[in-house]
């Protein structure tokens, strides 16, 4: 046979088995966070059979130095604890990806999942683990400067300050343990505190006040920071109660105000308490049939570790239940229609 007419004859074979770049893959379980809840999720949903893919950046967890409350373990940093998670889930049969979910589509199954890398997934049952993140003040040029002077880890970043001042924002643990790292690197340290009085433990804003080069301002907050398009430069500050007006110049703004959950994504389509967090049943269980959420960013009481885990682990189970019922109920669904056909022949 000539080879052009081979080809041809080959060809809508080879396209179907191509695989394609922007083809939409679907998934029995699809897990939204790779922190502790969703990972344990994970490891559930393996031992069910169910290989989940699970898809997330980086937990906040991998930034804590020292852990001491995982059972079994005195003393392990977030980053190894996370590991071992993410070892454990995909030896159970998990794959982990690394990108940011930007849209989902809750309203018609098979649930839709979009991410910021371009992929587009489907899935017959969510479960959404996906924790909290910092606080943000809110004011123009914070998200400008994101990367740029603006952060909120001066374990991560400290060094970059070597002998330049800077300021921090908040007036709680998280303000004042960034000041006692802070202070070993930077030439000066200025605390913007919204209220009147630091929140932290007594011995511990002592402690940080003792430090020549920190000086704290209370009742203020930043109105707006301010660059040269690369880095921050200073930042302008409102007295709120006297309403006077400075300006502070600074290289680097470590924002330390808290922390909330990660539920801008489905706010609307979700119950949400008053800490922004989504209401559901004690193992999971949301108001839309196949959607579970897990860990931080659920109504999960206390939110330490090993809460969350144990969120993540009743999730799995309830969407693994959920799995089955629909598979079965398909196959019941197919039986019946075969039998109507017999019987109609
Ligand atoms: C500074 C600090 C210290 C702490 N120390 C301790 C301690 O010593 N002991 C203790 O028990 N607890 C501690 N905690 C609490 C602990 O971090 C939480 O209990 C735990 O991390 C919550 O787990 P999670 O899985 O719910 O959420 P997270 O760990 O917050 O993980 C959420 C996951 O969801 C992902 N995600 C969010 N939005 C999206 C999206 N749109 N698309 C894709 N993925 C997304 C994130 O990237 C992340 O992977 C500490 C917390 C902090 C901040």
């Amino acid at each position: 046979m000539n080879k052009k007419i081979l080809f041809a004859c080959w060809l809508p074979w080879i396209i179907t088995i191509m695989p394609e770049e922007n083809s939409t893959q679907h998934h029995q379980l699809i897990i939204v966070g790779l922190g502790p809840a969703g990972l344990t999720a994970a490891i559930y949903a393996g031992r069910a059979k169910i290989k989940p893919l699970v898809i997330g950046n980086e937990s906040l967890l991998a930034t804590v130095p020292v852990i001491e409350n995982w059972p079994g373990t005195q003393k392990i940093s977030g980053a190894e604890l996370i590991e071992r998670f993410a070892t454990h889930a995909k030896a159970a049969g998990a794959e982990c990806l690394n990108d940011e979910v930007d849209t989902l589509d809750l309203n018609h199954t098979p649930f839709t999942v979009h991410t910021q890398q371009g992929k587009t997934f489907t899935a017959d049952a969510l479960i959404l683990a996906t924790g909290m993140t910092h606080k943000k003040i809110g004011c123009p040029g914070e998200r400008e400067y994101w990367t740029k002077g603006v952060c909120n880890c001066a374990i991560c970043d400290a060094p970059l300050y070597n002998k330049k001042p800077v300021i921090i924002v908040g007036g709680g643990m998280a303000a004042l343990q960034n000041a006692q790292w802070l202070h070993k690197y930077a030439s000066q340290i200025t605390i913007i505190n919204r209220d009147a009085a630091f929140s932290a433990p007594k011995k511990m804003v002592a402690d940080v006040l003792k430090y020549p080069t920190v000086k704290a301002y209370h009742n203020c907050e930043p109105t707006m920071i301010v660059g040269d398009e690369n880095h921050v430069t200073h930042v302008h500050i409102r007295n709120n109660v006297s309403g006077e007006t400075f300006t502070l110049p600074t290289n680097g703004v470590f924002v330390s105000i808290g922390y909330e959950p990660c539920t801008q994504l489905f706010k609307d389509r979700l119950p949400i308490n008053e800490e922004s967090q989504v209401v559901a049943s004690p193992v999971g269980v949301t108001p839309i049939p196949g959607v579970f959420v897990a860990g931080k960013a659920a109504n999960v009481p206390n939110g330490q570790i090993v809460h969350c885990v144990a969120s993540g682990c009743s999730a799995a189970i309830s969407a693994a239940h959920y799995l089955e019922a629909k598979r079965g109920t398909k196959v019941r669904k197919r039986m019946f229609s075969s039998c109507q056909r017999d019987t109609n022949a």
